[in-house]
């Protein structure tokens, strides 16, 4: 297990984002990240807990009000400050949290990599983000249409959140036999493997169903 926090609406994203992740701490982790957008893309990650990120990250830029924050439990690479999440395309422009296995991956990254892809880490979580990635430059997708087609590509369980610094506006989310809650708050939007992160911000929750795909934005659509 896991933990996932994503946070999208007018607060600042990395304390909530850090609080909700201590409060999954229960479920077991080996390694914790974050990534914000504030006119650019920041990714912090780190082997170990909660509060070493935290340390790791004293002094660093992490203003904005969109962000996804993960503690992980690794199953494909060995927990180092590489493997931790989020992960990055190819393109440089998406970020992704998961939770889960992707059981084909194998097969995936062999045709990502004969297309010229280079991978960083050893997960299997990296060969979804290159996927997804993929699609949206090939056929100029919208983010949720080009996360849509790669997940039906997908063997396993999931659950993901996916930020798009070309559109900060919005963040996709889906899930596939691994736990996801949206909470809707005012203008706001939190996602979580459980409601507990979201005690004391809303009480609104939604449990998405296996395979539903959520966008979540800072206008408060939904
Ligand atoms: N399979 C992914 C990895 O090894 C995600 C593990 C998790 O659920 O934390 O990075």
């Amino acid at each position: 297990m896991c933990g996932i926090v994503a946070y999208i609406g007018k607060k600042d994203a990395y304390p909530i984002i850090i609080k909700g992740l201590k409060r999954l701490e229960y479920r077991g982790y080996d390694s914790a990240g974050v990534a914000l957008f504030n006119g650019d893309l920041h990714v912090y990650k780190k082997k170990g807990k909660v509060n070493d990120l935290v340390s790791f990250v004293k002094g660093k830029n992490v203003d904005g009000h969109v962000g996804i924050g993960h503690t992980r439990w690794a199953t494909h690479g060995e927990p180092n400050d590489v493997n931790a999440h989020p992960h990055t395309s190819d393109n440089g422009r998406l970020t992704i949290i998961h939770n889960g296995i992707i059981e084909n991956y194998a097969t995936i990254k062999e045709a990502l990599v004969k297309d010229g892809h280079v991978f960083t880490s050893d997960t299997d979580t990296e060969v979804l983000v290159h996927l997804i990635g993929a699609l949206q430059d090939q056929d100029s997708l919208e983010l949720e249409e080009a996360v849509r087609i790669a997940l039906s590509q997908v063997v396993g369980a999931y659950a993901i959140v996916v930020l798009d610094k070309n559109d900060p506006t919005k963040l996709v989310a889906a899930r596939k036999a691994s736990p996801l809650v949206v909470g809707i708050g005012q203008d706001e939007f939190f996602l979580a493997s459980d409601a507990t992160p979201l005690v004391g911000y809303t009480s609104q929750v939604v449990y998405l169903n296996d395979e539903e795909i959520a966008v979540v934005c800072n206008d408060g659509t939904f």
